[in-house]
């Protein structure tokens, strides 16, 4: 008899030093927090591994490697996990052990026929086992050849390894689900991201998680310039976010009266940049009121005019917190790669306007001066705004 479980393995977490009990702690706690809809389950930690078993029989997405695939993905999703595996679990001696990487073998070549070569890797932490690592490994892979005609060795690359552990218990595991790395979110502080419906911000959210930033995220609507549509595909992608960097506050503020306001009576050239600095004063507001350290945005130089350098520093200027910007230095197509390999990127090309492209300027300054700016501002009233901002109408959503 064995029983299906999921081995996790840890990674940058396992290099901390004095601190690494308080990373793993929390990235254990991520862990069964983003695994509490799979039923009742044991999460334990043994050295850099975590092991996770259902509590009840029945468990229908332990039932075998297909169905396993949900919760896999999930801990997978969990930032400080490297990779991620199915296995059976079970006592008892080298006939147990060839039964079991046998039966193992059988299903995972169900999922994937088209794999043909494999090599046996074996560890013991039970030293008293009659059988050496070597021997062990050769033995059941000599089982497994008898077993399945179809399969031929190959050491060097091997289409999958068969893992065979000997401790308490006894483990079989092949085949891996890649985890997304980086450190336990809730380690590193909580920031701010400013988040649209494009493509760029949620990969910038992801990749601050990613560094066990918690987030809370700010999006302005500008209703109906910009449809509720828009603001539900932007619920969308904080969602997504959320699978990885776990519980957050949307802030929905009402942008329309400030960007008509804008529209009116600032200069033209300038006002993609007045009204990035508007934002970025009130998404500072709100950073400060709810704990937050730092701003974050999905800018990346020179992608457009409010991304050159010039543009960048007058934005700046107007926020004392720092402004992290992860996709800096990155090119739209890493950056939409990133976005498809977090699950974001159909959601972020629906064609939903957001409010920069409704005032969008024709010829926008890419260059600006400081006496551009004090030009564009000095029919505003900022300081009301912002206030307006933060303070009219704000939606508060938990997602
Ligand atoms: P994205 O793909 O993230 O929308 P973008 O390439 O369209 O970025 P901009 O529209 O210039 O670039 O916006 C730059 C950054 O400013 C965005 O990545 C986002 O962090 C923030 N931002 C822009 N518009 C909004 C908005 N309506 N609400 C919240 N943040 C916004
Ligand atoms: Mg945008």
């Amino acid at each position: 008899m064995s029983t299906n479980v999921i081995l996790a393995r840890m990674g940058e977490v396992t290099l901390k030093g004095l601190n690494r009990g308080v990373f793993e702690n929390k990235l254990m706690s991520n862990l069964k927090y983003r695994l509490r809809g799979f039923g009742k389950l044991s999460i334990f930690q043994s050295q850099s591994r975590i092991w996770i078993e259902p509590k009840e029989e029945n468990n229908e997405y332990f039932e075998d490697e297909a169905k396993a695939m949900d919760i896999l993905n999930a801990c997978a999703q969990v930032f400080g996990i490297v990779s991620v595996s199915f296995a059976h679990k079970f006592e008892g001696g080298y006939d147990e052990i060839a039964k079991e990487a046998i039966s193992y073998v059988e299903e995972y070549l169900q999922n994937h026929p088209e794999q043909k070569t494999f090599k046996v890797e074996s560890k013991r932490g039970d030293k008293s086992f009659p059988m050496n690592s070597m021997e062990l490994s050769g033995e059941i892979g000599h089982e497994l050849l008898e077993r399945f005609s179809e399969l031929s060795v190959d050491v060097k690359k091997p289409d999958f390894v068969l893992s065979v552990e000997v401790r308490d218990f006894n483990y079989v595991y092949a085949g891996k689900v890649m985890g997304h790395r980086g450190l336990p979110v809730g380690t590193a502080g909580k920031g701010m991201l400013l988040l649209s419906g494009g493509i760029d911000s949620p990969v910038a959210g992801y990749m601050m998680a990613s560094r066990g930033m918690q987030l809370d995220a700010v999006y302005f609507h500008s209703y109906p310039y910009t449809s509720d549509r828009a603001k539900d595909k932007v619920i969308d992608l904080a969602k997504i976010v959320s699978r990885f960097s776990g519980r957050m506050n949307l802030y929905v503020v009402d942008f329309t009266q400030i960007q008509l306001d804008m529209y009116k009576n600032s200069r033209q050239d300038m006002l993609t940049v007045t009204m990035r600095r508007v934002m970025f004063q009130i998404a500072e507001e709100l950073a400060k009121k709810t704990g937050c350290g730092c701003l974050i945005t999905g800018e990346s130089l020179g992608q457009v005019a409010s991304q050159t350098l010039e543009a960048i520093n007058i934005t700046n200027e107007v926020v004392e917190l720092p402004v992290f910007r992860p996709l800096i230095g990155l090119d739209k197509e890493a950056t939409c790669d990133l976005s498809r390999k977090i699950g974001a990127f159909e959601t972020s090309i629906l064609p939903y306007e957001d409010c920069c492209t409704v005032f969008v300027a024709k010829h926008p300054k890419t260059h600006p001066k400081h006496k551009d700016i004090e030009e564009a501002e000095s029919k505003l009233d900022i300081k009301q705004m912002v206030y307006n901002g933060v303070n009219n109408n704000l939606e508060i959503i938990e997602i």
